[in-house]
């Protein structure tokens, strides 16, 4: 790894140093080659390995906690700070820099009463699902690898820490700028430090000024809209939408209880400590803007407000626009068509809506059934999906208005195979992470991971070997629920 540390070196007073305390016995758990192929890396290695369980220095490395705060579940928490995860700089790829972060590498001076630690289920899952999103393209921090130890660690009882090696583009936060705004009141420097970084860092187009700063929260804005489309498209739950876990990049970021839809349902929730259902499935695009305007709320100093408004306006036709474009790729509904765009579009929004209504209804899996476009026939009333549905007659309406929206297709096998290149077979489902996890539990035994993993860096391929891995939870599978004690 080389690496450079501007943030480091630019941002003092946005940081506290802390080095990272190893963990003992460590042991690849799990290791991602396309990850490491971003910063220049290609194979494991004993001295990586080291490194990375922090049980030897990283050369180059600065080791420092980032301070930021944050909206959790609708309340403001002045401080947090990486409390778990260390940063080591900022190394350089071939396209780019990513930042190295050891989550799970010891306390810091923001850990509170926490121990700096990560538990193994939730450092695997971490590592699994971000490389499972980047190959379903979703904007997504990754995972260069996943470190497993003895070194024992409490939470509701005895387990073994871990470290997930994260790799971001940027650390920071929506909270980073509500900290600077709200615990350094009356004094814009600062914000206006830390925002001209992220403009000469991560929107090199924009310049350091008035109409610079106008333009970046209105990309801001987008970016997140777009995130957040593509959790809507892929049927992805979050589940601690709060500020601090919200990237400025607007990349899927800081995993703790997130689920992939099995059956479709608006209102699932997959966070066990989430009662009131703020973070459902169905209220991620609404909590994205709530969470802009609080970003907002904390650019005053230095954006007008008008300004901030008029971009907070394009969130929602924005993301509509992102979720109808992947959702037409997944139906197959072309655009070429006389009507004007914006008709287009609301007539489409309503016609997937149906769509996803139906799912609900029937109660079928969401992947799969789209993932059984892919075998429709436009022309015939006969299909995989008709067979699955308990209300055939609603499934007809339906079926009529989508080949009236599809109309001709020349090439059927062409048509199916363009489906399945959006509609993946394989996703991570939360009990496919749960074997996992047991097996390295109980029998220290990561072979499932190592397979899952490969699969799930191609999720549109058919792999008919692994067929098992597409199937709906087993009963004990179903609906699970995660906690934060992670
Ligand atoms: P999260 O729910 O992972 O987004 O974490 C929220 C805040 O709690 C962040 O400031 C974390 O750094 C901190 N935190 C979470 N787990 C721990 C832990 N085991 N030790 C110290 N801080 C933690
Ligand atoms: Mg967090
Ligand atoms: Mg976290």
């Amino acid at each position: 790894m080389r690496f450079k540390q501007d943030f480091f070196e630019q941002l003092d007073g946005f940081y506290s140093q802390a080095y990272p305390q190893g963990i003992s016995n460590p042991h690849w758990l799990g290791w991602s080659d396309a990850a490491a192929k971003l910063i220049g890396l290609d194979k494991p290695n004993h001295e990586l390995l080291m490194q990375l369980s922090a049980n030897a220095a990283a050369p180059g490395a600065s080791y420092y906690a980032q301070v930021y705060s944050g909206h959790q579940f609708g309340g403001y928490t002045p401080r947090l700070g990486d409390g778990r995860s260390i940063i080591l700089g900022e190394a350089i790829g071939p396209d780019g820099a990513w930042d190295v972060a050891l989550k799970g590498g010891g306390p810091t001076p923001y850990s509170r009463h926490g121990d700096g630690r990560a538990v193994m289920r939730s450092a695997v899952r971490e590592f699994l699902v971000s490389e499972a999103l980047a190959a379903l393209s979703v904007p997504t921090t990754r995972a260069l690898a996943v470190i497993g130890s003895d070194l024992p660690v409490w939470r509701e009882s005895q387990e073994t820490a871990a470290i997930t090696v994260r790799l971001a583009k940027s650390h920071i936060r929506f909270g980073h700028f509500e900290y600077f705004c709200y615990s350094e009141k009356g004094a814009p420097d600062k914000l206006t430090q830390l925002l001209n970084f992220t403009i000469t860092q991560h929107f090199p187009h924009l310049t350091t000024d008035a109409a610079g700063y106008k333009q970046w929260f209105v990309e801001v804005v987008q970016l997140t809209a777009k995130m957040i489309a593509h959790w809507q498209a892929v049927g992805f739950a979050h589940g601690v939408m709060n500020t601090d876990n919200m990237s400025i990049v607007g990349d899927t970021f800081d995993f703790g209880p997130f689920a992939f839809l099995d059956t479709f349902k608006e209102s699932f929730i997959c966070n066990h400590s989430d009662h009131d259902g703020r973070y459902a499935f169905g209220q991620q695009p609404g909590i994205g803007l709530w969470n802009l305007k609080r970003l907002a709320q904390a650019l005053p100093p230095i954006i007008a407000s008008d300004d901030l408004i008029a971009a907070l306006n394009t969130y929602q036709p924005s993301l509509v626009n992102h979720y109808v474009s992947l959702m037409r790729e997944k139906l197959g509904l072309s655009t070429d068509s006389d009507l004007d765009n914006a008709e287009q579009e609301k007539q489409d929004l309503a016609f997937i809506s149906q769509f996803t209504v139906m799912l609900e209804n029937n109660q079928l899996d969401y992947t799969n059934s789209l993932r059984k476009i892919g075998t429709i026939d436009i022309s015939s009333q006969h299909s995989l999906l008709r067979d699955d549905m308990l209300d055939v007659h609603q499934f007809d309406s339906w079926f009529q208005a989508y080949q009236s929206r599809v109309g001709q297709v020349s090439d059927v096998a062409a048509w199916q195979h363009e489906r399945n290149q959006h509609n993946p077979k394989y996703i991570l489902r939360n009990y496919l992470a749960q074997e996992a996890i047991i097996d390295i539990e109980e029998k220290a035994d990561n072979s499932k991971l190592l397979q899952l993993q490969q699969l799930l860096t191609r999720p549109f391929d058919e792999q008919p070997e692994m067929n098992d891995f597409a199937k709906r939870p087993p009963q004990w599978g179903q609906g699970l629920v995660m906690s934060c004690s992670s």
